[in-house]
Protein backbone atom coordinates (compact mmCIF):
# COMPACT_ATOMS: atom_id res chain seq x y z
CA UNK A 1 0.00 0.00 0.00
CA UNK A 2 1.05 3.35 -0.92
CA UNK A 3 2.12 5.89 1.78
CA UNK A 4 1.48 9.87 1.75
CA UNK A 5 3.53 11.92 4.02
CA UNK A 6 2.27 14.48 6.21
CA UNK A 7 5.06 15.48 8.28
CA UNK A 8 6.33 19.62 8.13
CA UNK A 9 9.43 18.51 6.31
CA UNK A 10 10.52 16.74 4.52
CA UNK A 11 7.98 16.44 2.24
CA UNK A 12 6.21 14.72 -0.43
CA UNK A 13 8.27 16.14 -3.93
CA UNK A 14 7.46 17.16 -7.18
CA UNK A 15 8.18 14.39 -9.83
CA UNK A 16 10.11 17.01 -11.63
CA UNK A 17 12.21 17.53 -8.55
CA UNK A 18 13.02 13.96 -7.64
CA UNK A 19 13.73 13.56 -11.68
CA UNK A 20 16.25 16.20 -11.00
CA UNK A 21 17.77 14.33 -7.98
CA UNK A 22 18.82 11.40 -10.34
CA UNK A 23 20.85 13.45 -12.81
CA UNK A 24 24.55 12.80 -12.64
CA UNK A 25 26.44 15.18 -10.82
CA UNK A 26 28.09 18.16 -12.81
CA UNK A 27 31.41 20.29 -11.97
CA UNK A 28 30.45 22.61 -9.07
CA UNK A 29 32.89 24.89 -10.93
CA UNK A 30 31.41 24.25 -14.68
CA UNK A 31 29.23 26.98 -16.45
CA UNK A 32 26.16 24.98 -16.57
CA UNK A 33 26.28 24.51 -12.60
CA UNK A 34 26.96 28.57 -12.66
CA UNK A 35 23.75 29.38 -14.39
CA UNK A 36 21.31 26.84 -12.55
CA UNK A 37 23.19 28.52 -8.84
CA UNK A 38 22.57 31.75 -10.12
CA UNK A 39 18.72 30.83 -11.37
CA UNK A 40 18.67 29.38 -7.84
CA UNK A 41 19.76 32.32 -6.10
CA UNK A 42 17.64 34.73 -8.16
CA UNK A 43 14.47 32.99 -7.55
CA UNK A 44 15.08 32.55 -3.51
CA UNK A 45 15.38 36.92 -3.77
CA UNK A 46 11.75 36.72 -5.50
CA UNK A 47 10.35 34.37 -3.36
CA UNK A 48 11.77 36.53 -0.31
CA UNK A 49 10.36 39.74 -2.38
CA UNK A 50 13.92 41.05 -2.41
CA UNK A 51 14.63 41.58 -5.77
CA UNK A 52 15.97 45.02 -5.21
CA UNK A 53 17.57 46.64 -2.83
CA UNK A 54 21.38 45.93 -1.23
CA UNK A 55 20.22 41.87 -0.05
CA UNK A 56 22.11 39.35 -1.06
CA UNK A 57 20.33 35.67 -1.04
CA UNK A 58 22.17 32.55 0.15
CA UNK A 59 22.08 28.80 -0.12
CA UNK A 60 24.00 26.98 2.23
CA UNK A 61 24.67 23.22 2.66
CA UNK A 62 22.99 22.06 5.94
CA UNK A 63 19.66 22.21 7.51
CA UNK A 64 17.76 24.97 8.61
CA UNK A 65 19.41 24.97 11.89
CA UNK A 66 21.92 26.44 10.12
CA UNK A 67 20.04 28.85 8.25
CA UNK A 68 19.85 29.77 12.34
CA UNK A 69 22.82 30.29 13.08
CA UNK A 70 23.90 32.37 9.62
CA UNK A 71 21.47 34.37 10.24
CA UNK A 72 22.08 35.48 13.91
CA UNK A 73 25.18 35.01 14.69
CA UNK A 74 26.47 36.99 12.03
CA UNK A 75 24.81 40.14 12.93
CA UNK A 76 26.03 39.88 17.07
CA UNK A 77 29.22 40.15 18.66
CA UNK A 78 29.61 38.59 22.83
CA UNK A 79 28.30 41.39 24.50
CA UNK A 80 24.87 41.94 22.34
CA UNK A 81 21.83 41.80 23.56
CA UNK A 82 19.38 39.52 22.27
CA UNK A 83 15.40 39.04 22.07
CA UNK A 84 13.39 35.77 21.66
CA UNK A 85 10.31 35.71 20.75
CA UNK A 86 9.49 32.35 21.64
CA UNK A 87 5.78 30.27 20.47
CA UNK A 88 7.44 27.13 20.79
CA UNK A 89 10.62 24.10 20.35
CA UNK A 90 12.37 26.56 17.47
CA UNK A 91 11.71 29.36 19.75
CA UNK A 92 14.25 27.51 22.71
CA UNK A 93 16.64 26.74 20.00
CA UNK A 94 17.39 30.15 19.12
CA UNK A 95 17.38 30.56 23.29
CA UNK A 96 19.84 27.38 23.17
CA UNK A 97 21.90 28.74 20.11
CA UNK A 98 22.07 32.33 21.23
CA UNK A 99 23.75 31.00 24.23
CA UNK A 100 26.81 29.75 23.27
CA UNK A 101 27.79 33.54 22.07
CA UNK A 102 26.02 36.05 24.85
CA UNK A 103 24.80 36.05 28.30
CA UNK A 104 22.23 39.11 27.49
CA UNK A 105 18.92 36.95 26.11
CA UNK A 106 16.00 37.90 26.66
CA UNK A 107 12.11 36.33 25.77
CA UNK A 108 8.57 36.97 25.38
CA UNK A 109 7.04 33.67 25.37
CA UNK A 110 2.72 33.83 24.82
CA UNK A 111 1.52 30.99 26.38
CA UNK A 112 0.67 27.85 24.57
CA UNK A 113 -1.05 27.94 21.49
CA UNK A 114 -1.00 31.86 20.82
CA UNK A 115 0.93 34.38 18.82
CA UNK A 116 2.76 36.89 19.87
CA UNK A 117 0.73 40.58 20.80
CA UNK A 118 2.77 42.65 18.21
CA UNK A 119 1.96 44.79 21.25
CA UNK A 120 4.48 44.03 23.37
CA UNK A 121 7.54 43.65 20.73
CA UNK A 122 6.61 47.12 20.18
CA UNK A 123 7.22 47.94 24.04
CA UNK A 124 10.25 46.29 23.92
CA UNK A 125 11.86 47.90 21.06
CA UNK A 126 11.02 51.59 22.16
CA UNK A 127 13.31 50.73 25.04
CA UNK A 128 16.25 50.42 22.42
CA UNK A 129 18.50 48.22 24.21
CA UNK A 130 18.38 45.00 21.82
CA UNK A 131 20.61 44.67 19.10
CA UNK A 132 18.77 41.80 17.12
CA UNK A 133 15.17 40.03 17.32
CA UNK A 134 14.44 36.93 16.27
CA UNK A 135 10.77 35.56 15.72
CA UNK A 136 9.83 32.12 14.40
CA UNK A 137 7.12 33.05 11.59
CA UNK A 138 5.42 29.30 12.15
CA UNK A 139 6.51 27.29 14.90
CA UNK A 140 6.32 23.72 13.49
CA UNK A 141 6.05 22.34 17.51
CA UNK A 142 2.55 24.29 17.60
CA UNK A 143 1.19 25.20 13.90
CA UNK A 144 1.41 29.16 15.57
CA UNK A 145 1.79 31.92 13.27
CA UNK A 146 3.16 35.54 14.22
CA UNK A 147 2.50 38.21 12.86
CA UNK A 148 5.33 39.52 11.27
CA UNK A 149 4.26 42.50 9.39
CA UNK A 150 2.89 43.96 11.98
CA UNK A 151 6.23 43.42 13.84
CA UNK A 152 8.11 44.74 10.94
CA UNK A 153 6.43 47.80 11.13
CA UNK A 154 7.84 48.36 14.62
CA UNK A 155 11.95 46.88 14.39
CA UNK A 156 12.30 49.20 11.23
CA UNK A 157 12.30 52.28 13.27
CA UNK A 158 14.54 50.67 15.76
CA UNK A 159 17.98 50.16 15.92
CA UNK A 160 17.11 46.43 16.17
CA UNK A 161 17.78 43.85 13.41
CA UNK A 162 14.75 41.79 12.56
CA UNK A 163 15.41 38.11 11.68
CA UNK A 164 12.69 35.72 10.45
CA UNK A 165 12.56 31.95 10.81
CA UNK A 166 10.95 31.45 8.03
CA UNK A 167 11.60 27.57 7.75
CA UNK A 168 7.86 26.34 7.72
CA UNK A 169 6.13 29.14 6.33
CA UNK A 170 8.22 30.40 3.12
CA UNK A 171 6.38 29.25 0.10
CA UNK A 172 2.97 29.01 1.95
CA UNK A 173 2.54 31.82 3.81
CA UNK A 174 3.02 35.63 3.27
CA UNK A 175 6.43 37.02 3.85
CA UNK A 176 7.89 40.10 2.16
CA UNK A 177 11.93 41.33 3.09
CA UNK A 178 10.28 44.83 2.10
CA UNK A 179 8.04 44.40 5.27
CA UNK A 180 11.11 45.87 7.22
CA UNK A 181 12.70 42.58 7.39
CA UNK A 182 16.53 42.56 8.09
CA UNK A 183 16.97 38.77 7.40
CA UNK A 184 15.55 35.96 6.71
CA UNK A 185 15.60 31.71 5.99
CA UNK A 186 14.38 28.91 5.48
CA UNK A 187 15.25 25.15 4.68
CA UNK A 188 14.88 23.27 1.44
CA UNK A 189 12.32 20.47 2.72
CA UNK A 190 9.39 23.11 3.55
CA UNK A 191 7.25 24.57 1.45
CA UNK A 192 9.92 24.90 -0.93
CA UNK A 193 9.51 21.81 -2.02
CA UNK A 194 13.23 20.26 -2.13
CA UNK A 195 15.25 17.83 -0.52
CA UNK A 196 16.54 18.05 2.88
CA UNK A 197 20.20 19.56 3.19
CA UNK A 198 20.06 23.41 2.09
CA UNK A 199 18.95 26.35 3.73
CA UNK A 200 18.47 29.15 2.35
CA UNK A 201 17.77 33.24 3.04
CA UNK A 202 18.43 36.40 2.10
CA UNK A 203 20.34 39.34 4.48
CA UNK A 204 19.45 42.43 3.45
CA UNK A 205 21.29 46.05 3.57
CA UNK A 206 21.03 46.99 7.39
CA UNK A 207 22.22 43.82 8.55
CA UNK A 208 25.38 43.69 6.04
CA UNK A 209 26.21 47.10 6.79
CA UNK A 210 26.08 45.63 10.64
CA UNK A 211 28.13 42.77 9.85
CA UNK A 212 30.68 44.78 8.64
CA UNK A 213 31.31 46.11 11.82
CA UNK A 214 31.60 43.18 13.87
CA UNK A 215 34.13 40.51 14.17
CA UNK A 216 33.25 36.77 12.94
CA UNK A 217 32.73 34.34 15.58
CA UNK A 218 32.29 31.06 13.20
CA UNK A 219 33.88 29.65 10.50
CA UNK A 220 31.62 28.20 7.88
CA UNK A 221 28.44 29.96 9.25
CA UNK A 222 30.24 33.38 8.32
CA UNK A 223 27.69 34.97 6.09
CA UNK A 224 31.36 37.31 4.73
CA UNK A 225 32.31 33.90 3.06
CA UNK A 226 28.81 33.19 1.67
CA UNK A 227 28.48 36.99 0.53
CA UNK A 228 31.44 36.90 -1.49
CA UNK A 229 30.00 33.53 -3.34
CA UNK A 230 26.81 34.54 -3.39
CA UNK A 231 28.13 37.88 -5.29
CA UNK A 232 30.52 36.11 -7.51
CA UNK A 233 27.75 33.79 -8.58
CA UNK A 234 24.96 36.37 -9.06
CA UNK A 235 27.82 38.23 -11.32
CA UNK A 236 28.59 35.04 -13.38
CA UNK A 237 31.92 34.86 -12.38
CA UNK A 238 31.34 32.25 -9.74
CA UNK A 239 33.31 31.77 -6.28
CA UNK A 240 33.79 29.06 -4.09
CA UNK A 241 33.87 28.35 -0.21
CA UNK A 242 32.59 24.68 0.32
CA UNK A 243 31.53 22.67 -2.28
CA UNK A 244 27.89 23.50 -3.19
CA UNK A 245 25.67 20.65 -3.05
CA UNK A 246 24.65 20.42 -7.00
CA UNK A 247 22.49 17.79 -7.21
CA UNK A 248 20.39 19.26 -4.46
CA UNK A 249 20.54 22.94 -5.77
CA UNK A 250 19.49 21.69 -9.03
CA UNK A 251 16.39 20.51 -7.90
CA UNK A 252 15.73 23.46 -5.63
CA UNK A 253 16.17 25.14 -8.67
CA UNK A 254 13.34 23.04 -10.56
CA UNK A 255 11.25 23.10 -7.54
CA UNK A 256 11.77 27.32 -7.12
CA UNK A 257 10.81 27.23 -10.79
CA UNK A 258 7.57 25.08 -10.03
CA UNK A 259 6.68 28.13 -7.68
CA UNK A 260 7.25 30.62 -9.78
CA UNK A 261 5.27 29.04 -12.52
CA UNK A 262 1.92 28.32 -9.74
CA UNK A 263 2.51 32.36 -8.99
CA UNK A 264 3.51 32.50 -5.46
CA UNK A 265 0.48 34.41 -4.15
CA UNK A 266 -1.82 31.90 -5.81
CA UNK A 267 0.04 28.87 -4.02
CA UNK A 268 -0.19 30.65 -0.97
CA UNK A 269 -3.73 31.08 -1.28
CA UNK A 270 -3.67 27.03 -2.27
CA UNK A 271 -2.19 26.68 1.05
CA UNK A 272 -4.56 28.99 2.87
CA UNK A 273 -7.58 27.01 1.36
CA UNK A 274 -5.80 23.32 2.21
CA UNK A 275 -5.25 24.21 5.81
CA UNK A 276 -9.14 25.57 6.32
CA UNK A 277 -10.68 22.87 4.76
CA UNK A 278 -8.41 20.67 7.28
CA UNK A 279 -9.26 22.30 10.00
CA UNK A 280 -12.59 22.40 9.32
CA UNK A 281 -12.84 18.71 9.49
CA UNK A 282 -10.89 18.25 12.28
CA UNK A 283 -13.26 20.59 14.10
CA UNK A 284 -15.93 18.87 12.90
CA UNK A 285 -14.45 15.47 14.49
CA UNK A 286 -14.93 17.24 17.77
CA UNK A 287 -11.00 17.17 18.13
CA UNK A 288 -9.07 20.89 19.06
CA UNK A 289 -5.74 22.30 17.20
CA UNK A 290 -3.32 24.23 19.44
CA UNK A 291 -3.08 27.21 17.35
CA UNK A 292 -5.69 29.51 19.07
CA UNK A 293 -6.46 31.89 16.57
CA UNK A 294 -3.46 32.15 14.54
CA UNK A 295 -3.30 28.93 12.71
CA UNK A 296 -0.28 28.52 9.69
CA UNK A 297 -1.42 27.40 6.49
CA UNK A 298 1.39 24.90 6.70
CA UNK A 299 1.07 22.70 9.45
CA UNK A 300 -1.28 22.27 12.20
CA UNK A 301 -0.87 20.72 16.06
CA UNK A 302 -4.05 18.57 16.78
CA UNK A 303 -5.22 17.82 20.36
CA UNK A 304 -6.14 13.88 20.44
CA UNK A 305 -9.19 13.04 22.17
CA UNK A 306 -8.50 12.72 26.00
CA UNK A 307 -6.55 9.46 27.27
CA UNK A 308 -5.75 8.19 23.81
CA UNK A 309 -2.80 6.70 23.37
CA UNK A 310 -0.56 9.09 20.75
CA UNK A 311 2.15 6.12 19.62
CA UNK A 312 -0.88 3.69 18.52
CA UNK A 313 -2.48 7.03 17.02
CA UNK A 314 0.28 7.57 14.76
CA UNK A 315 0.90 3.88 14.18
CA UNK A 316 -3.00 3.22 13.07
CA UNK A 317 -2.79 6.34 11.13
CA UNK A 318 0.42 4.71 9.19
CA UNK A 319 -1.88 1.41 8.58
CA UNK A 320 -4.13 3.37 7.34
CA UNK A 321 -1.83 5.07 4.76
CA UNK A 322 -0.81 8.50 6.20
CA UNK A 323 2.31 9.63 7.87
CA UNK A 324 1.81 12.62 10.55
CA UNK A 325 4.36 13.81 13.21
CA UNK A 326 4.42 13.08 16.81
CA UNK A 327 4.36 16.29 19.26
CA UNK A 328 7.28 18.08 20.29
CA UNK A 329 6.37 20.16 23.23
CA UNK A 330 7.39 18.12 25.86
CA UNK A 331 5.00 19.03 28.11
CA UNK A 332 1.83 17.97 25.86
CA UNK A 333 3.82 15.43 23.66
CA UNK A 334 1.92 12.26 24.15
CA UNK A 335 -1.60 14.32 23.73
CA UNK A 336 -0.77 15.84 20.50
CA UNK A 337 0.37 15.31 17.01
CA UNK A 338 1.31 17.59 13.97
CA UNK A 339 0.31 17.64 9.93
CA UNK A 340 2.14 19.35 7.73
CA UNK A 341 0.34 20.53 4.59
CA UNK A 342 2.50 22.10 2.08
CA UNK A 343 4.68 21.73 -0.83
CA UNK A 344 1.81 20.73 -3.66
CA UNK A 345 -0.85 19.59 -1.38
CA UNK A 346 -4.24 19.79 -2.62
CA UNK A 347 -7.66 18.72 -2.21
CA UNK A 348 -6.77 14.76 -2.56
CA UNK A 349 -4.39 14.95 0.34
CA UNK A 350 -6.30 16.90 2.58
CA UNK A 351 -9.89 14.27 1.71
CA UNK A 352 -7.16 11.31 2.10
CA UNK A 353 -5.87 12.56 5.71
CA UNK A 354 -8.70 13.54 6.88
CA UNK A 355 -10.17 9.94 6.03
CA UNK A 356 -7.26 8.08 7.92
CA UNK A 357 -7.67 10.21 10.73
CA UNK A 358 -11.62 8.85 10.97
CA UNK A 359 -10.11 5.21 10.61
CA UNK A 360 -7.21 5.44 13.16
CA UNK A 361 -9.65 7.48 15.69
CA UNK A 362 -12.10 4.98 15.31
CA UNK A 363 -9.59 2.23 15.66
CA UNK A 364 -8.32 3.84 19.03
CA UNK A 365 -11.72 3.75 20.54
CA UNK A 366 -13.34 7.22 19.36
CA UNK A 367 -16.36 7.41 18.52
CA UNK A 368 -16.37 9.19 15.03
CA UNK A 369 -19.26 9.13 12.61
CA UNK A 370 -18.02 7.73 9.10
CA UNK A 371 -17.24 10.43 7.12
CA UNK A 372 -17.75 13.57 9.58
CA UNK A 373 -14.62 15.35 8.67
CA UNK A 374 -14.50 14.54 5.04
CA UNK A 375 -17.77 15.96 4.70
CA UNK A 376 -16.56 19.55 6.47
CA UNK A 377 -13.94 19.44 4.65
CA UNK A 378 -15.65 19.15 0.94
CA UNK A 379 -18.01 22.14 2.31
CA UNK A 380 -15.27 24.75 1.98
CA UNK A 381 -13.62 23.18 -0.93
CA UNK A 382 -17.41 23.31 -3.14
CA UNK A 383 -17.57 26.79 -1.52
CA UNK A 384 -14.26 27.59 -3.12
CA UNK A 385 -14.90 25.80 -6.66
N1 LIG B 1 12.96 26.38 12.49
C1 LIG B 1 11.76 25.85 12.25
C2 LIG B 1 10.55 26.72 12.35
C3 LIG B 1 11.65 24.51 11.89
O1 LIG B 1 10.47 23.99 11.64
C4 LIG B 1 12.82 23.72 11.80
C5 LIG B 1 12.75 22.26 11.40
N2 LIG B 1 11.61 21.58 11.63
C6 LIG B 1 14.04 24.32 12.06
C7 LIG B 1 14.08 25.66 12.40
C8 LIG B 1 15.30 23.55 11.99
O2 LIG B 1 15.46 23.03 10.72
P1 LIG B 1 16.28 21.69 10.44
O3 LIG B 1 15.56 20.58 11.14
O4 LIG B 1 16.21 21.58 8.95
O5 LIG B 1 17.64 21.89 10.97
Amino acid sequence: MRELLMIPGPIEYESNVLNAMSIPTISHSSKEFLSIYREALQRVSSIFGSETGDNIPFIISGSGTLGMEVSTVNFISRDSKVLVVNTGYFGDRFVDLFSRFTDSIEQIKPSLGEAVDPSLVKEKLDTNEFDLITVTHVDTSTGVRNDIKKIAEFSKSSNTLFVVDGVCSVGGEYLDMKWGIDVAFTASQKALGAPPGLTVGVAGGRALTRMGKLKPLTFFSDLRKWETVSRGVLDSKGGYFGTPNVNLITALNVSLSNIMREGLEARIKRHELMSSALRSGIHAMGLEIMAKKSHANTISAVYLPDGMDSKKFLGDAKDNGVVFASGLIKEVASRYFRIGHMGGIGPAEVLITLGAIERALKAGGYGVKAGTGLTAAQEILFKSD
